[in-house]
C-alpha cells in the first residue's frame, strides 16, 4: 500500500501522517495524470480506506474500520476545497505555532487523546467515514503547524496542476510539485515567450533583404 493519489503525480510525500492531508488534495483530477478519485461513493471509499490504512501505519495506530455514506461524499469534497484554499496561501503568510483565542470557529473535529506506557500521547480520530477523515486531517494540520512543517506543504504553481507537494528545498523556494514535469513545462513556455519577443527585432529592417545571396533571375 502507499499514498496512491500523491504517487500518481510523482510528488514528494510529506512526512508521516501529514501525507494524509496532501493525499486528500491530490485526489483531484489533473488532465495529464489522472481522474478525480472523489467522483463517486465507491471510488472515494476505496481511496479513503487505503489512505486511512497508510495513515495508521505511519502513526503506529490500529487500522480504522471505515465506510462512506453517499452524504459523506459532499463533505469530503468540501474538506478538500478548504485544505486547497489553505495551501494556496503563500507559505510565509500561513499561521504557525500556537493559535491564539479563536475569534470564529470555522471547523470542528473530534479526537481521542491516548497515551502509551511511556507517556507518549497520540491523537486518535473519531468517526467511521467522512467524520473520521475530518478528524484525522485537522489533527495532522495541528501537529504540522506546531512542528513548523505546515509551511512546507504547498500547491504546485502550474495552473493546470495545483497538486500538493512537500517542499524540502533548503530555502523553501520550491514551486513545482515535480521539476521534471511541471517545472519543464514552465521553462518551455518561458523560452517560447522569450523567442517570440525576440522575433520582431529580426523584422525591423536590420537583416539583409536577400540573406541567402541568391541573385534574382
Ligand atoms: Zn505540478
Amino acid at each position: 500500500m502507499s499514498w496512491v493519489a500523491t504517487e500518481r503525480f510523482e510528488a514528494r510525500p510529506a512526512p508521516a501522517g501529514l501525507a494524509l492531508v496532501q493525499e486528500l488534495v491530490n485526489t483531484h483530477a489533473v488532465e495529464r495524470d489522472g481522474l478525480d478519485l472523489l467522483t463517486d461513493r465507491a471510488s472515494a471509499e476505496e481511496w479513503l480506506r487505503g489512505a486511512a490504512r497508510e495513515w495508521a501505519r505511519s502513526r503506529g495506530l490500529d487500522f480504522p474500520e471505515l465506510s462512506l455514506l453517499q452524504a459523506d461524499l459532499e463533505a469530503l469534497r468540501d474538506l478538500r476545497a478548504i485544505v486547497e484554499e489553505m495551501l494556496a496561501v503563500p507559505a510565509g503568510d500561513r499561521p504557525a505555532g500556537m493559535a491564539g483565542t479563536p475569534v470564529g470557529v470555522r471547523q470542528r473535529a473530534q479526537v481521542n487523546l491516548v497515551s502509551d506506557d511511556e507517556g507518549r500521547v497520540s491523537m486518535v480520530p473519531l468517526g467511521t467515514g467522512g467524520g473520521w477523515l475530518e478528524s484525522a486531517v485537522w489533527s495532522e494540520i495541528l501537529l504540522a503547524q506546531h512542528a513548523g512543517e505546515w509551511s512546507q506543504l504547498k500547491l504546485c504553481r502550474e495552473p493546470g496542476c495545483r497538486s500538493a507537494f512537500y517542499d524540502t528545498s533548503r530555502n523553501g523556494s520550491g514551486v513545482w510539485h515535480n521539476v521534471r514535469t511541471c517545472g519543464n513545462m514552465a521553462n518551455l513556455r518561458a523560452s517560447r515567450t522569450r523567442r517570440k519577443m525576440r522575433t520582431p527585432a529580426h523584422d525591423s529592417g536590420s537583416e539583409p533583404a536577400n540573406p541567402q545571396g541568391i541573385s534574382p533571375s
